[in-house]
């Protein structure tokens, strides 16, 4: 397994580096699972080997019954920046991809309820499908993208960036005073409301306007 980004529309490849993620960053997201909207961003991570590219499969790992979908935009870093103003960090983005933070729901019920780390549910081979990489300058607003993911030829979620709590640019530089960032890291963004099941045969296709799509199977 080579866990490489393909840049567009080149077709360089990027090592993929760290994948630092947000929880709960779209309200109607957050309140579906049964908290509220947060007033610091929630931070967690996913390890490079949960990659998988577009035309992948993800695999059900046997401790969980219960894997959900969450479609999220991803931010992939382009230099090493740390301490970045929001405009600094900007300039500092190769592109975006359309990106599944795939969940053991079950795994993380238990979790939360116990205060135990996501690193399971969140961080296991095949969680993180990322399509190929669009470089920035083809896209000219993050903030404003529409986005949407079907299972089986059915819409599961459907979403807009801009009803990100913590928009890019602060992000970036909220994660920078923490996280060194460096070329190839991965910011999964949130994801809206409507996250659910995926079963073993399933098809998900996921798009983000201007960005691209991606496609997996779970197995
Ligand atoms: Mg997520």
């Amino acid at each position: 397994m080579n866990y490489e980004l393909t840049i567009k529309p080149e077709g360089r490849k990027l090592p993929i580096g760290k994948m630092l993620c947000l929880g709960k960053n779209y309200a109607l997201h957050a309140k579906e699972m049964g908290g509220d909207v947060p007033s610091e961003p929630v931070i967690f991570t996913k390890p490079r080997t949960a990659f998988i590219p577009d035309g992948g499969t993800i695999q059900i790992p046997d401790i969980s019954n219960e894997l959900h979908h969450e479609l999220e935009l991803v931010v992939v870093i382009g230099r090493a920046m740390r301490n970045v103003s929001e405009e600094e960090g900007m300039e500092g983005v190769l592109g975006y991809a359309v990106g599944l933070d795939m969940t053991l729901r079950d795994v993380q019920s238990r979790a939360k309820k116990r205060g135990e780390p996501w690193a399971v549910a969140k961080g296991f081979d095949t969680s993180a499908p990322i399509s190929d990489v669009v470089l920035r300058e083809s896209v000219p607003d993050p903030s404003n993208l529409r986005m949407s993911l079907l299972v089986n030829g059915e819409l599961r979620q459907q979403g807009e960036t801009n009803d990100m709590i913590f928009n890019i640019p602060f992000t970036i530089s909220y994660l920078s005073r923490i996280f060194t960032l460096e070329p190839g890291d991965c910011i999964f963004t949130g994801t809206p409301e409507g996250v659910a099941q995926v079963v073993s045969g399933d098809r998900l296709v996921a798009e983000i306007e201007g960005v691209g799509r991606l496609e997996v199977a779970v197995t």
